[in-house]
């Protein structure tokens, strides 16, 4: 069995290797050949973390495993991060452990990769101002990903406390593009493109401040309850989503479908406008909204890709199990 550490993986894996992963993995979820298991998430009466596990299969790579870990708010005292998790990687033939992969920097590239791939697929392609909603730990992998996109010329930020808005700043400058703390009005009145990456439980964004044209990636929302733009938004937007079945009881969807305003069948899996089965977006003044819920499989294709560089590069660790 092999073991990947979490000190590895940056040196391994770059956001292309994830962009490129998760771009295929969820086209293989549109062709019904990849498929999640029901996720687990639970608090677990202890340390007040939260605890989740979640599967799949790709049955074309194959990878079979799960990530399990989840979030420990008290970890900062310890010089942890609060977000901790795993993957485990199974051989689909024989059901041995292949590998461990220290998952915590996997999660944030997974993500980031999903919304930037939302961006690429369903945002105008002359989009010139990019708006972040969030500045926590995920929100600056979110930007960088976002801004090889498309032409960005400016970054607009909000956040609940303004003064975290600076490691955004520092990115966009990074990129040589000039960034402005904005309030909400003024973001999604400038903004082409707006992600969201909160831990809210209440919506930020409303419907009515939302131009026509603009397009969400909505990241944040990956837990029953959490919610970060008005039901009426997502009602407004042409949806797409990671997975139907995480959007409707998980994701930003969660809300809108509960409300009566959408029915799933309103949701569109953004592999099958990767596999060229559904249009993306079809008029330049359609709001377009991802729910990026965050499924195994992301997880799954990105530890596969840094397995295999793991063992080429000769900093893979192998133990007897
Ligand atoms: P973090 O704790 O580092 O940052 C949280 C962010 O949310 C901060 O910007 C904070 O100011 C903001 N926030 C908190 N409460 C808020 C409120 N009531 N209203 C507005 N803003 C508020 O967390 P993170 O690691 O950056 O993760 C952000 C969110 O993304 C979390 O909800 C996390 O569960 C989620 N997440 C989703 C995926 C996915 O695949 N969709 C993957 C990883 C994380």
């Amino acid at each position: 069995m092999i073991i990947v550490p979490e000190r590895e993986i940056a040196g391994l894996v770059t956001a292309a290797d994830c962009f490129a992963a998760v771009e295929k993995v969820f086209a293989s979820m549109a062709k019904k050949s990849a498929s999640n298991f029901p996720v687990v998430r639970e608090a677990i009466g202890h340390a007040d973390a939260i605890y989740g596990v979640k599967s799949g299969i790709d049955r074309v790579g194959p990878a079979l495993g799960l990530k399990a870990g989840g979030f420990w708010p008290n970890n900062a005292g310890k010089g942890l991060m609060n977000h901790q998790s795993t993957i485990m990687l199974f051989d689909a033939d024989t059901g041995q452990c292949r590998a461990v992969v220290g998952a915590n920097l996997v999660t944030a590239l997974r993500t980031a990769a999903a919304s930037a791939i939302s961006i690429k697929y369903l945002s105008r392609s002359d989009s010139k101002v990019l708006g972040m909603i969030g500045a926590g730990h995920q929100s600056m992998f979110q930007l960088r990903a976002a801004l090889q996109q498309r032409a960005f010329v400016k970054v607009v930020g909000w956040n609940i406390t303004p003064e975290a808005l600076g490691r955004l700043e520092a990115v966009a400058n990074e990129h040589g593009l000039p960034f402005e703390p904005v309030d909400l009005d003024t973001l999604s009145k400038e903004a082409d493109v707006i992600v969201t990456i909160t831990s809210s439980f209440a919506p930020i964004l409303k419907a009515a401040q939302v131009r026509p044209g603009t397009h969400l990636a909505c990241m944040g929302t990956d837990t029953k309850g959490k919610q970060e733009v008005e039901s009426q938004l997502v009602a407004d937007a042409t949806v797409f989503t990671d997975e139907i079945g995480q959007a409707v009881t998980i994701g930003e969807a969660q809300h809108a479908i509960k409300e009566g305003l959408i029915e799933a069948a309103d949701l569109t899996e953004i592999g099958a406008v990767i596999n060229g089965d559904q249009p993306g977006r079809i008029r330049p003044d359609e709001i377009t909204l991802f729910d990026g819920t965050g499924v195994a499989l992301q997880d799954l294709a990105v530890a596969t890709a840094a397995v295999d560089l793991a063992i080429a590069r000769g900093v893979a660790v192998e133990v007897d199990l």
